[in-house]
């Protein structure tokens, strides 16, 4: 039997990275199946209560669902449930002589299951590690950090269908990955719960060692007698060398998307800044409002353009772009969302005025609309 306790208009703000203060009407914190399943069973009875007296078909309570709260911009009190997922278990589900298929819950903690896998000796995870937050909010971003994405170690994702309230399961290819993006961003927006994920590991090393500054770090090392441990701590140190710890600056690590651009956008761009720093693209991954179809596509770095723009380490009202890394912005002083808000919109403008491109926020903003409809808000470009 599950025990839920849903409390009533509690504060956020340890709930985001970004220390937003936005209160929730309800809240749970919720730990296994059961407790979903009556979470799931509050919203609805609140909404058909709602409709009843309202004779309206609007959602009154809607739902919030969080992990670590890292990849959220939350602007609004919101109106409905927000529930903090935190199921447990980690568990093997299936083994061949190559790999080990491992199934965990999405409560669990990304860094802590990298490093659980990197303890068993299980590879192809380990350039993940230190991304803060939850294993069920990876795929949906599709996380990614030094040259490897989780698309390259999913087999599948089990989910709650919100509408139908069945299981349903969705295959590596189902979850349409590319860059920073995923299903779960598009057709299964806010329809779906992942409950479970399921990873392929190896058995044996799959190095992934050529991004600069992974490269630069073990340039010294013996791939022969290379560890997964090795390799992740490098990864650690590098991270914690650029990038804040939210507990001690609020972030939300890259606020923004690298822009993938058409080759006639890049070469523009790259009359006027010669260093401009940009890489190809070979994959259909798009960027809405930048890309032009069907031409060779680069990938600019969104960290360069800011750090030339003159971004980097730049505080407004109390809001600035970490000193460190020109692409993380920091709410030291725990402004709300309406102020960081103004901020992006500053650094937005100024960057298409610079260089004709719209940079794409990295994490979900959600906002009420003015007649109290529910968030979630469907873009988080601005
Ligand atoms: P949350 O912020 O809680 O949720 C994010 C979104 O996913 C929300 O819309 C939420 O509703 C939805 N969601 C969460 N869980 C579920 C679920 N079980 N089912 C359905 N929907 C769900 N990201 C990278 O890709 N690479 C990086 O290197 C990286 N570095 C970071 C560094 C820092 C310092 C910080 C603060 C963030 C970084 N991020 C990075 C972003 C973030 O860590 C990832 O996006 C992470 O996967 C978010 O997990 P979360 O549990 O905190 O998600």
């Amino acid at each position: 039997m599950s025990d839920l306790t849903i409390q009533h208009n509690v504060s956020l703000q340890t709930y985001n990275t970004l220390a937003i203060d936005v209160q929730t009407r309800w809240f749970a914190l919720v730990s296994n199946d059961a407790e979903l399943q009556n979470a799931l069973q509050f919203v609805k009875q609140q909404n058909s209560q709602q409709s009843l007296q309202t004779k309206s078909s609007q959602k009154k309570c809607p739902l919030l669902v969080l992990g670590g709260g890292s990849n959220v911009v939350l602007v609004d009190d919101f109106p409905g449930l927000t529930v903090v997922l935190q199921t447990q278990g980690i568990t093997i589900e299936n083994e061949t002589d190559e790999q080990i298929f491992l199934s965990v819950a999405a409560g669990e903690n990304w860094h802590d299951t990298v490093m659980y896998c990197v303890d068993k000796g299980w590879y192809g995870i380990e350039n993940l590690a230190l991304i803060p937050g939850s294993v069920g909010a990876a795929p949906i971003q599709n996380i990614g950090a030094y040259g490897v994405e989780l698309t390259q170690i999913l087999s599948y994702v089990e989910a709650i269908d919100l509408a139908s309230g069945e299981l349903i399961r969705l295959n590596n290819a189902d979850c349409h990955f590319a860059y920073r993006d995923s299903i779960f961003k598009g057709a299964l927006k806010d329809k779906v719960i992942i409950t479970r994920v399921v990873l392929a590991l190896s058995k044996t090393p799959v190095w992934s060692l050529n991004y600069p500054a992974l490269q630069d770090a073990l340039s010294d090392h013996d791939i022969a007698t290379l560890s997964s441990h090795t390799v992740a701590n490098t990864v650690i140190n590098i991270r914690n060398s650029k990038l804040p710890n939210p507990v001690d600056i609020p972030n939300a690590g890259s606020f923004f998307k690298n822009p993938i651009v058409s080759q006639q956008c890049y070469e523009r761009i790259q009359q006027t800044y010669p260093n401009v720093v940009a890489f190809p693209v070979a994959s259909a991954s798009s960027n809405k409002q930048n890309v032009v179809q069907n031409n060779t596509q680069y990938k600019l770095a969104a960290g360069w353009l800011l750090d030339q723009a003159g971004w980097k380490g730049k505080w407004v009202n109390d809001i600035a772009m970490h000193d460190k890394q020109a692409l993380v912005l920091t709410n030291p002083n725990k402004c709300s969302g309406r102020e960081l808000l103004a901020f992006v919109e500053n650094v937005v403008e100024d960057i298409h005025t610079k260089y004709g491109i719209y940079l794409e926020v990295e994490p979900r903003i959600y906002t009420a609309v003015s007649d109290g409809q529910p968030i979630p808000s469907i873009s988080s470009t601005l």
